[in-house]
């Protein structure tokens, strides 16, 4: 006997994984150069090389037990020290070491954080589109998911409708800007009424409603568009942080939670966040990263290559016709798919080596995504595949 809701999780790979496997399976029949996959969010341009130049220094200035030692569950006391400082200084955030959890990436934290709030009955909100593994994550936690429809064609936040479905059981609101899939960040403008909407609901409930902000992609961003800092404008925010993106790192799964001070009951529910983790088993994130992130907390990506194949992308589509919401960050571009029907588009796609992921799975039926951190030359090749699709 096994798990059902388990089994079918493990048993069905998701759509994205699909195309993917799909695409490498055709790159062997037509040639890598024929297959336009667009599937997979993998980071293509390399970590900063000051990253392994790091591990290198780690590697020759540290002593070997402590590299791959143990450190404390919920991370190293310097590592947390350094990130603290580092908000700090870019967003005046007021953290300190003890608002740290150091995390194995986003997923990961995201469950130990909806975990961490779901008390009997409690309901997570997540906006659509949305990244589809909020689904699974809250559920197996034990919570209800609910999805606020979509604010087209902006994909900013429609507040009505989020109005319309907080109830006394809602516990949390995730929001994630820059956005996968739409690519759009949300504006301080969006964030100031979210954050008063759920101040005033929060009053009336009697209870904090929290944002989980859930960040992957906070430092991919383009054209000087500023991501704001979301615990500045709703305090009971929980921050979700990955270097997946923004170092280029998605496979040594680093990152952090952020609870800030100012958050309500913030030392309960930093140690109910510990205490989910500990629960899955997922403590002391990997030493010898938590060493590196010390040393390179303050790097940043070099977008140049994402830019170009944003550039390339956006002004090409739209000039064919296809519509979108302008992508200031992240590497996705996500579209209004001709004829309104998204999972037709794609499989006509398919018939040409075009590799689309329908919007159902974000929530979002009648859009495709695409993900852009493939190579410019492939772009180029596939431009007039989008121009024969549409016409
Ligand atoms: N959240 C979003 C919106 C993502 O797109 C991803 C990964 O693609 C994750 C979370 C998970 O990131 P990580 O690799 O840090 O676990």
């Amino acid at each position: 006997m096994v798990n059902q809701q388990a089994y079918a999780l493990g048993a069905n790979r998701s759509c994205i994984r699909e195309l993917f496997e799909y695409g490498k399976a055709r790159a062997t029949i037509v040639g890598a150069e024929n297959v336009f996959d667009y599937s997979l969010g993998n980071p293509s341009i390399p970590s900063p090389a000051a990253v392994d130049q790091t591990i290198r220094e780690i590697l020759t200035d540290t002593d070997s037990l402590q590299i791959h030692g143990y450190t404390s569950a919920v991370g190293d006391l310097e590592t947390r020290r350094v990130i603290a400082e580092d908000l700090n200084s870019r967003f005046d955030a007021g953290a300190a070491a003890e608002d740290l959890f150091i995390g194995c990436g986003a997923a990961p934290e995201l469950v130990a954080v909806f975990r961490a709030l779901a008390v009997p009955g409690a309901e997570i909100l997540a906006i659509a589109p949305y990244f589809p593994e909020y689904k699974p994550f809250v559920e197996s936690a034990g919570a209800t998911f609910k999805v606020v429809a979509p604010d087209v064609p902006d994909f900013q936040i429609d507040l009505d409708a989020v109005e319309a479905m907080l109830t006394a059981h809602t516990a949390a609101v995730i929001i994630n800007s820059p956005n996968n899939p739409s690519g759009v960040v949300y504006t301080k403008e969006t964030l100031e009424k979210l954050g008063a909407l759920l101040e005033r609901k929060s009053a009336e409930f009697g209870h904090p409603v929290y944002i989980i902000s859930d960040e992957p992609y906070r430092e991919l961003v383009y054209g000087g568009v500023e991501v704001p800092f979301v615990p500045n404008i709703y305090p009971n925010t929980v921050v979700c942080y990955s270097y997946s993106k923004s170092l280029s790192l998605p496979g040594e799964r680093i990152g952090y939670i952020y609870v800030p001070k100012q958050a309500a009951d913030s030392k309960a529910l930093y140690a109910a966040i510990a205490g989910a983790a500990r629960a899955c088993g997922h403590v002391c994130a990997p030493s010898l990263w938590q060493k590196v992130i010390a040393r390179c907390a303050g790097l940043r990506p070099d977008l140049a290559a994402y830019d170009r194949n944003r550039r390339a992308l956006y002004e090409g589509l739209t000039a064919m016709g296809y519509e979108m919401a302008k992508p200031d960050g992240a590497f996705y571009l996500f579209i209004k798919a001709p004829g309104g029907d998204a999972n037709a588009f794609s499989e006509k796609a398919k018939l040409k080596d075009l590799l689309l992921v329908p919007g159902d799975g974000f929530g979002c039926p009648g859009y495709f995504r695409i993900c852009y951190c493939v190579s410019y030359e492939m772009i180029q090749n596939s431009l007039p595949v989008f121009a024969e699709l549409i016409k």
